[in-house]
């Protein structure tokens, strides 16, 4: 079996160095051959929306994912929809490959709005949010919902990127000369006394499964680091439900992942995300089976493994640049992953998770390795 990737990435290279004990082969598409993904499997390169390089992916290969949210979600949906392949003088035979997860949790997760539209309509509690297309729109929604607030870029954000902190009435006016020009969406800012995220996984054949909560720590918009399990029964069983019924709406395959504030002892949705997550790098080794291999076997509908946790892990993100190997590498039960990409200011350019027989003993070690990290 061959399994396309669109994105190239570190998330792609590990969904890669994650599928070969199983035999699999990959084939990326991603629009430079210089990347962490094009260093483990052959690549094509072309651009997201160029559909005769998603065709040509889509006759190599078995099944098509993606590894990040900022592929085109309509250039997708036209390579697996028959109408648009008659259009272009194909056969609608069923030749193409799949695509998991659906196109249409993709468009979804590109857009904030309509993101925590389908929060609501699914009854899943998020902070509350309102468009703005103009300056007096925000005016309102700031009267309305109240400041501080966070004022966002409806698409196209990610680690931080897009957002404006409103944080007096005086903020309102630089907000928005800061980010006018494209769709917006302001929300209240939540006083979070954590952020958590849950990972779960449905495969084509229904088996559906979930990971333990991780805690996440965030700076300047960025995941640093990760701690899990989080045990906490009660937001568990309140996060799977909430998960469940995303999974549930999009007949969904795959990983999904859905990212929490916990204000005042609740959950409170910020965002999701149609692939695997930065919080579940520790699934690597510190889960039975990964989240990456739980995504190809979702996406393949081949039977799940386990998600349970196996002892207490940490992940530490190597932001900016790689902190000095040798070093780290003489840490024990520590494992150190290199991305091979070149390093630049705010940019991933690797991991590593630690684990421990407990979680107290875990925190502490998290503590001191921190401070063993590089400026970013
Ligand atoms: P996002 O791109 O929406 O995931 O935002 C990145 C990070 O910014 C989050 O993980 C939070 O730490 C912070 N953040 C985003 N939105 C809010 C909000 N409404 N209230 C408080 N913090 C926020």
């Amino acid at each position: 079996m061959k399994v396309g990737i669109i994105g190239a990435g570190q998330l792609g290279r590990m969904l890669a160095l994650a599928g070969y004990p199983l035999g699999l082969k990959f084939h990326f598409l991603d629009r430079a051959a210089d990347t962490p993904g094009g260093q483990v499997a052959p690549i094509l390169v072309g651009d997201f929306e160029d559909t005769a390089k998603l065709t040509e992916l889509g006759r190599t290969v078995d099944v098509i994912t993606f590894d990040w949210e900022n592929v085109s979600a309509s250039a997708l949906a036209s390579i697996t929809d028959p109408a648009s392949a008659i259009a272009r003088g194909e056969s609608a035979n069923g030749t193409r490959a799949r695509v998991w997860p659906p196109a249409m949790a993709l468009a979804t997760s590109q857009d904030r709005l309509l993101e925590k539209e389908l929060f609501s309509i699914l009854k899943i509690p998020t902070p509350p949010f309102a468009a703005v297309d103009s300056l007096a729109d925000l005016e309102r929604a700031a009267g309305a919902i109240g400041v501080p607030g966070v004022l966002k870029t409806r698409r196209g954000g990610y680690d931080g990127k897009g957002q404006f902190v409103v944080r007096a009435a005086q903020d309102i006016e630089r907000a928005w000369q800061d980010l006018q020009g494209q769709p917006l969406i302001y929300e209240s800012f939540v006083r979070f006394s954590r952020e958590v995220s849950l990972i779960g996984v449905r495969s084509t054949a229904n088996e559906t499964r979930f990971y333990p909560l991780c805690a996440n720590t965030h700076a300047e918009g960025i995941l640093r680091h990760t701690a899990a399990p989080f045990v906490h029964r009660a937001l568990q069983r309140e996060a799977e439900r909430y998960l469940q019924r995303l999974l549930a709406h999009f007949g969904y395959a795959g990983v999904l992942t859905l990212e929490f504030f916990v204000a005042r002892g609740r959950l409170l949705a910020n965002e999701m995300a149609p692939r695997v997550h930065n919080s579940g790098h520790w699934t690597i080794e510190g889960a039975v089976t990964s989240q990456f291999e739980n995504h190809l076997r979702a996406i393949l509908g081949w039977p799940l493994g386990s998600t349970a946790p196996v002892g207490h892990s940490a992940m530490i993100n190597f932001i900016g640049s790689l902190p000095q190997r040798e070093r780290w590498l003489s840490e024990p039960n520590l494992a150190f992953h290199d991305y091979g990409k070149e390093p630049r200011p705010r940019r991933k350019v690797g991991h590593c998770t630690i684990h421990e027989t407990s979680a107290a003993r875990r925190d502490s070690r998290l503590r001191r390795l921190l401070k063993l990290l590089p400026k970013s």
